[in-house]
C-alpha cells in the first residue's frame, strides 16, 4: 500500500480542517466572479463550531465544487483543498487497490456508475474516431447479457451499436463459442472496432467476467479493441476477497475501471469513480469549457467536492486492514447463507468472492420474496431469479427466519 493508511479521528479532523482552508472562504471573500456560495444559512444549520466532529457536514456547508479532472493539467484554484483529497482517493483506488504504477492513471469522482461507464464508452468512441478514422457505425460495444442498463443507455446516447453476449444459465459465464460467432458476424456486418465492457460483478448475480476471454478472441480475429471494467458493485469487495484477481491494471488488457462508492462503500448517493490509464482521457476534452481553469474532461460539469471528501473519510477511517475485515464479515455471512441453502437443496448462483446470492425463483414464492425485500431479475412473469445482497445491515439474525420460511415452503 503506497497511499492507503488508517488515520485516527483526530488526524482526520485536522486534515479536513486543512483542506477546507483551501476552498473558497466566503467570510473573507476575494472570489467575486464565482456563481457559488456556501449552503444558504437561512435554510441550513450552519454553525461550524457545533460541527467540530462532523467533518462531512462541515464539507457540505463549505460547498466545494470539484468540477473537472484533477489528475490531468491544472484545476480551479478556488477549491484546491477538496481536489487534493480527491487526488488521494484516486491514488488509493488506482494504485493500491487496482495495482497501477504510480502516476500512470487519470480519474475522477463521477456522479455514479452510470456516468463512469458512459465516460469510458465516450473516450473509446472518440479514440477510435480520431486515431483510426472510424465511423460511428464501424464501432460496436460487446458485453454480457447480465450487463447493467447503463451500457445500453450509453450506446443510445453515443449512437454506437451494442451487442449482448449470452451466458450459461446456471453459472453465468460468458459462452466463448457464442462470443466468437458474434465477433465473426459483427466483422462481416462492417464492424471494425470493439469496445468491451467486462463486469466485475453483475448487478443481479455478482458474476465476474474474465476480460481475457474477450481479449484472446478479439486478438485472434485481429480486431482493435479496448476493455472497460464495470466494477460499480464489485469494486470495493472483489479485489479484497480474491487476492489472485486479474481484473486490475496489472492486466495489460484492462484500460479503465468504474467503481461506485455509494454502494459497497456506503458513501452518499452521487458518488462513483472513473479510472483509466494515462493517455486516454484527452479524448473527451471539451475545449469550449473556457471559463473552467484547466478545462473539462469529464461528462458531468459541476460536482460535489463534499462527496469526494466523503469517500476520502471512509477510506482513511478504515484503512486497508479495517476494510479487509469488514468485507470478510460480509463474506462470512454469505457463506453461512449458502451453506443453509445447500443443506436444504435450494438452488442458487453465487460467485465465491462476492456477497450476492441469487436464488432460483421456483424456491422463493412471491409472498416470501416480498416480505424479505428480495429483488427479482425482471418485474414480470418471466422472472426466474430472486437476489439477496449481504450488505452491512443484512445479518445472520435477519437471514435465519428467511431460510426457515424457504424450508417450510419447500416441504
Ligand atoms: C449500480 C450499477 C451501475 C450503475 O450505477 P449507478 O451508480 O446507479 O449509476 C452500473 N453497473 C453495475 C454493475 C451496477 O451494479
Amino acid at each position: 500500500m503506497k497511499y492507503w493508511k488508517k488515520y485516527s479521528t483526530e488526524t482526520i479532523n485536522k486534515k479536513i480542517d486543512n483542506a477546507l482552508k483551501h476552498v473558497i472562504d466566503f467570510e473573507n471573500n476575494k472570489w467575486l466572479g464565482f456563481p457559488v456560495s456556501k449552503l444558504d444559512p437561512n435554510v441550513f444549520f450552519n454553525n461550524i463550531a457545533f460541527l467540530g466532529d462532523a467533518p462531512l457536514l462541515r464539507s457540505y456547508i463549505a460547498n466545494p465544487n470539484n468540477i473537472g479532472c484533477h489528475t490531468y493539467g491544472t484545476s480551479e484554484a478556488a477549491f484546491k483543498g477538496a481536489q487534493d483529497l480527491e487526488k488521494e482517493v484516486i491514488n488509493v483506488l488506482a494504485a493500491d487497490i487496482f495495482k497501477a504504477e504510480p502516476n500512470t492513471f487519470d480519474g475522477y469522482i463521477a456522479t455514479g456508475g452510470t456516468e463512469a461507464n458512459i465516460q469510458a464508452l465516450w473516450i473509446y468512441r472518440n479514440l477510435f474516431m480520431t486515431e483510426y478514422q472510424a465511423k460511428a457505425d464501424e464501432i460496436v460495444i460487446l458485453s454480457s447479457e447480465d450487463t447493467h442498463y447503463s451500457i445500453p443507455k450509453g450506446s443510445n446516447l453515443l449512437q454506437i451499436d451494442a451487442v449482448k453476449i449470452p451466458v450459461d444459465f446456471d453459472n453465468r459465464i460468458i459462452i466463448s463459442s457464442e462470443l466468437e460467432n458474434i465477433i465473426i458476424q459483427q466483422k462481416s456486418q462492417g464492424k471494425k472496432y470493439f469496445i468491451v465492457v467486462s463486469n466485475m460483478a453483475t448487478t443481479m448475480f455478482g458474476s465476474v467476467d474474465d476480460p481475457d476471454v474477450y481479449a484472446n478472441l478479439l486478438n485472434k480475429h485481429k480486431c482493435p479493441f479496448k476493455i472497460h471494467i464495470d466494477g460499480a458493485f464489485g469494486g470495493f469487495i472483489y479485489p479484497f476477497s480474491n487476492a489472485e484477481s486479474t481484473v486490475s491494471f496489472a492486466n495489460p488488457n484492462v484500460s479503465s475501471i468504474t467503481i461506485d462508492a455509494h454502494k459497497m462503500l456506503q458513501a452518499p448517493y452521487g458518488t462513483g469513480v472513473f479510472l483509466c490509464r494515462k493517455g486516454l482521457i484527452k479524448h473527451t476534452l471539451t475545449k469550449e469549457a473556457k471559463y473552467v481553469e484547466g478545462l473539462d474532461l469529464t461528462l458531468v460539469g459541476s460536482r460535489s467536492g463534499a462527496n469526494a471528501i466523503a469517500v476520502w473519510l471512509i477510506l482513511f477511517k478504515y484503512g486497508p486492514n479495517g476494510w479487509f475485515e469488514k468485507i470478510n464479515t460480509l463474506l462470512l455471512r454469505t457463506n453461512w447463507l449458502c451453506k443453509q441453502l445447500d443443506t436444504k437443496g435450494i438452488q442458487y448462483f453465487r460467485d465465491p468472492f462476492m456477497n450476492i446470492v441469487t436464488i432460483k425463483s421456483a424456491y422463493v414464492p412471491d409472498d416470501i420474496a416480498h416480505k424479505y425485500g428480495l429483488v427479482s431479475a425482471t418485474h414480470d412473469e418471466t422472472n426466474q431469479w430472486q437476489k439477496i445482497v449481504v450488505m452491512d445491515h443484512v445479518e445472520i439474525d435477519d437471514l435465519e427466519p428467511f431460510v426457515k420460511e424457504l424450508e417450510d415452503f419447500k416441504n
